[in-house]
This record gives structure tokens, sequence and C-alpha cells, in this order.
């Protein structure tokens, strides 16, 4: 879950997840105690099985939760991890006891629940239903290998699920989908994906589903070779009409359900950019074509003039999900852009508040009677969202309420969900030499007892511009005064800070290694600092700091974090060469609604 967690959604939060854990287990009922798997190697099937059936219950018991969006958080966290070179495949040879740790990662339940999904969606939920049953009668109180699931399927619905489900489960990675229009027929190719835009030689057998023009005309096909050609008219039993985009769109991996990414050409992304400014697609599929053009763009196979083209069509949205993603997107860009197109980072911050103002207009800061759960955790991500990108309404309107919380602290003009928006405002305006925001946020910090609220505050402090009060926050944050479990919290996000920020890191380092250890934490520290850097000196000289610094604990993380700096360094690279960003984001900075 990324949700921020207030204590008004808190019992929220904690229905969903008693819910899908509960789901999850009782799903081992079947897929583990009913039906045993044989060995080691097939526990991503317990494991996939039983977190895909906690969101196919929890949907059946609550669809007012929207759960299966939740999943899309899932799925994308796992094609982040697959995407990477450092990935594995999702069946592994188990020889020793000692290897079964490993295996329960997040490539065993997000990627095992994911591609499980894909296969019910592709062969149908009644045909799926049906053979699941039949599997599970067969080798009821025994022992089951993966390929005897894979027979049933095979057998209950004629699709050749062995073959199709080897090439998801035995390598790793997925394909990206590349599809083009050309003389009334359409052409499929696919290729490996991997986020560092490197060439893999992965092949799949793809379960391709598309829409056409309406989620009524629905296609499904294996893409089996490399590339593909079908005609349009076979496939939708209508030609596409040249002029006609308002009701040809065409969306391929129908509601995100399959494990891959879809590239466009341009003439097939104006039609989805058009249909999603008009509303047409669901929320999946409004999610998916952001999140694979923002993987395609870090990979360098789609330019970012045409990401935040895409941006611009979402003004009107309205989904927690979509806007919440939406968001990450627009702080990664906006990072990116401060080290390739430094000139042009204030048109960025302005598209990003031209984008973000209708929502911030309809949620409003005050909570609304009857409001969705999802709609107050909105209203908290996109009002901070305006706060850092500087839009002076939002930072004018926080520290009016913010003032009146310091005089009376039971103000009903500070919500819990407004009050992280309202922090990070105050710090966008302190400085060494205007501190008397910061000087309060410390204040309200010592007199809190709770927990939520000391988080809060902690991870709003060094959201400011200014790096020697980024130094002094994280000075801070090393002090008595935060518990040494959330010191992570202060570790800053915003360009500004993160040279500061590493060369507190050098010198703390001793002191850091010597509280946190072996813990988790300690990964925390070295992704944090290092993962914002955008250069391949930068990526140099970390390594060579933790050659002489490091620590088998973080060995992966740390290889992680400099494959994610090597990706940015390329990025930035790649939009410093871009010719069309400039006019682009100077328009949609600009452009009236
Ligand atoms: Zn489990």
């Amino acid at each position: 879950m990324t949700f921020i967690a207030t204590q008004e959604n808190l019992s929220f939060l904690v229905s969903i997840k008693v819910a899908t854990v509960v789901g999850h287990e009782l799903a081992h009922q079947w897929f583990g105690n009913l039906v045993t798997m044989e060995w080691w190697t097939d526990l991503w099937l317990n494991e996939g099985f039983a977190t895909w059936v906690s969101y196919l219950a929890t949907d059946n018991l609550f669809p007012e939760w929207k759960i299966w969006s939740q999943f899309l958080n899932e799925s994308t966290e796992g094609l982040r991890l697959d995407g990477l070179a450092e990935s594995h495949p999702i069946e592994v040879e188990v020889n020793h006891a000692g290897e079964i740790d490993e295996i329960f990662d997040s490539i065993s339940y997000r990627k095992g629940a994911s591609v499980i999904r894909m296969l019910q969606s592709y062969l149908g939920a009644e045909n799926f239903q049906r053979s699941l049953a039949s599997y599970i009668k067969k080798h009821a109180y025994s022992n089951a290998k993966t390929m005897d699931l894979w027979n049933a399927l095979e057998e209950g619905s004629g699709e050749p699920v062995n073959k199709l489900m080897s090439s998801w489960t035995k390598q790793m990675g997925y394909p990206v989908v590349s599809v083009k229009v050309t003389d009334q027929k359409l052409e499929f190719n696919q290729s490996q994906f991997l986020s560092s835009g490197a060439k893999g030689d992965g092949h799949w057998v793809v379960p391709v589903t598309l829409c056409f023009g309406s989620y009524d005309v629905r296609k499904n096909f294996l893409l089996q070779t490399k590339a593909e050609a079908l005609k349009v008219e076979e496939l939708v039993g209508s030609q596409i009409a040249g002029d006609q985009v308002a009701n040809s769109w065409i969306k391929v991996n129908v509601d995100q359900t399959g494990f891959y990414r879809v590239k466009y050409d341009e003439p097939l992304a104006a039609r989805l950019r058009y249909a999603i400014d008009k509303q047409l697609l669901s929320t999946a599929d409004r999610y998916g074509i952001l999140d694979d053009l923002f993987a395609l763009c870090m990979a360098r196979q789609e330019s970012l003039t045409s990401l935040i083209n895409l941006m611009g069509a979402y003004r009107g949205e309205v989904e927690y999900i979509v806007l919440s993603n939406l968001i990450s997107v627009s702080y990664k860009v906006r990072r990116i852009a401060a080290d390739a197109v430094p000139d042009l980072v204030d048109y960025f911050k302005q598209f990003f508040i031209n984008l973000f103002q209708y929502t911030a207009e309809r949620l409003g800061w005050d909570p609304k009677p009857g409001e969705s759960h999802l709609d107050a955790m909105l209203r908290g991500e996109i009002l901070t969202a305006l706060a850092q990108f500087g839009h002076d309404l939002t930072l004018d309107e926080a520290s009016r309420r913010f003032q009146a919380f310091l005089k009376d602290r039971n103000t009903p003009l500070f919500p819990p969900d407004i009050r992280k928006a309202a922090y990070v405002a105050v710090m966008q305006q302190a400085n060494k030499s205007n501190r008397s925001g910061y000087e309060s946020l410390l204040k309200v910090y010592r007199e809190t007892d709770l927990s939520q609220e000391k988080i809060r505050i902690l991870g709003s402090l060094s959201d400011t511009p200014d790096p020697d009060l980024v130094l002094e926050v994280l000075n801070f944050m090393l002090s008595p005064e935060v518990r040494s479990q959330d010191a992570i919290m202060g570790l800053p996000t915003s360009p500004e800070g993160r040279d500061v920020a590493w060369e507190w890191l050098k010198e703390n380092w001793e002191r850091i290694l010597k509280t946190y250890g072996s813990g988790f934490l300690i990964t925390r520290f070295v992704s944090s600092v290092v993962s914002p850097f955008a250069s391949v000196e930068k990526a140099k000289e970390v390594e060579e700091f933790f050659a002489s610094h490091g620590t088998q604990s973080i060995a992966r993380t740390l290889k992680q974090s400099l494959e994610r700096v090597n990706i940015n360094a390329n990025w930035v690279q790649s939009v410093k060469n871009e010719k069309s960003i400039a006019d682009a984001v100077k328009e949609l900075a600009y452009r009236k609604y």
C-alpha cells in the first residue's frame, strides 16, 4: 500500500489489510493444504495464487473498495523490479534448504500473482474456475507440480497453457509489445523490456487482449512469434477510420491484466490521449497507459515530450490510484528536468500546477460530508504536490491554516489529511535566515505524543530549497529527539538536498553503521541518498566510497541504487538532446482548458 495514513483513514487501511491477509491465508487451505506443492520450486504458485485470491475474495466482499485498482500497485512493483538486470525468474531451481528464504520475494508474490491474473483474464473467468476445480479434485490430499495445474487448464481451455506459462515463469523479465497501424493492419512486435534501455533476448508467448473503440469490442490472441501483423477487419469486424479519432481508440492489454508494457505508434497514441481526455477508458487502462509510457521514457524508448503530452490529458482525472501515480511521475520528471534542462524547470512546475489545480479545486481543503476515504487521501497528496511545486495560492492557504493551528491546536482548519501538505508548504518557504516556520514545526514535533504526527513532521522537514537548512534537519535526525527507526523519514527528496545529503552520509557513515548495523533501515539510508543522483561520475564516486566503507548487508541495495543512478544519467543525456521539449512544456504550462 502506498497510502499516506492519517488517523481518519487508518482504520480504512487496516480493514483492507485485514481482509486481504485473511483472504490470502484462507486461499492456502486449497493452495498449500488441500493440494500441496511437491517441491520448493513450486512455492511461487502457492504464494502467487494466495495473493491473487486475496484480491478476488476482497473484491467480492467489498466491491466499493475497488481493490483491483490497488492490485495495480502490486503488478507495477513487480514490473519495476523485473525490469532491472538484477532480477530472477519466478521458478527457481532449489537444491538446498538454505536457498528457500531467497524465493520469498516480490517476484514470487507480485509477479506470481500477476501472471496468474493474466492467464485467468486470457482464458476467461468461468473457464479458469472450471479447470481449477477439476485440478483440485484430482489432486486433493496429495502433492502436485506446477505442470499438473497447467495440464488441467490446458485440457479445460484448449489453449497451449504449458507453453504459454513456462515462458513467464522460467525466464526473468517481461516484454514490451509495440503496436502500430499500417494499411488496415495492426503490427505487433515483442522485445524484452529493460529499464536501462539495454537489449535483452527474452521471448514470450504473450496473451494479447485488445479493445477497439469500446469495451464491448474485444479480441484476444497469442503473440507467439517475434512479430505478427493482423488485419484490423478480422480482429474487430470493421475497418479503422483514418480521421475518426473519437471512437476508434485501440487499447492493448485491456485493464492491465497482462504482465507486459505496451508501446503505441503516434497515431494510436493520439487516439488514446483523446480517449483519456474524454474519460472513455477504464481506471486500470488510464493508469496503465501512463505507467507504460513513463517506463518506456525512462528506458529512452519514448521521448519526454510524448510523456508530458500524455500527462496533459489527465487534467480531469478523478480516480485516486491514477492521480497518485501521476503525482509520483511528476516528481520524477521534475528531478530529471532539473539535471537535464535546468532553464525549463519553472515551466515544468507551472505545468504540474496547471495539471493538478482542477482536482485541488474539486476537493478543496476541508473534508466533505460523505466523501470517500480515497478522496480524503487524494486531497492530502494533491495539496502536497502543489506545495512542492510552489503554487502561491496553496502556499498562502497552507500558511494561514498553520498559523491558526499554532494559535489553537483544536482548530477545525487543520484536519489530519491536509497537514502533510501544510508542513511541506511551511518548509518550502523556510531557509537559514527565515526560520520561524521551521522552528514552529519543531515545536509542534516536541509537543505531540502521537507518533503519526511526529512521522508526518519528520517527513516534511527536509522539503526546503535551502541546502544549509537541509543539513541542519539531517543532523536533527540523528539527535536523541528522533527515535532511531524514524530517522530515515527526514532524508531529502528534493534535487536541492541530494549533494548535502551525500556529504552528510559519508561524514556520519561510521555512526550510522554502528546504530543501524545489519538491519533493514541501513539499506534505506543508502537507497534514499544514492538513487536521486543522475551522473556516471557520481555513480563512480559512490562506488569508490563504499568499496572501502561498504558492508555485506547493503551490497544488493547498493547495486540496485547504482543501476538507478546510471539509468537516470542516460535519461538526462537523452532529454538534453530532445529538441522539442522546450516548446512542449511551455505550451503545457500555459495551456488554457
Ligand atoms: Zn502465503
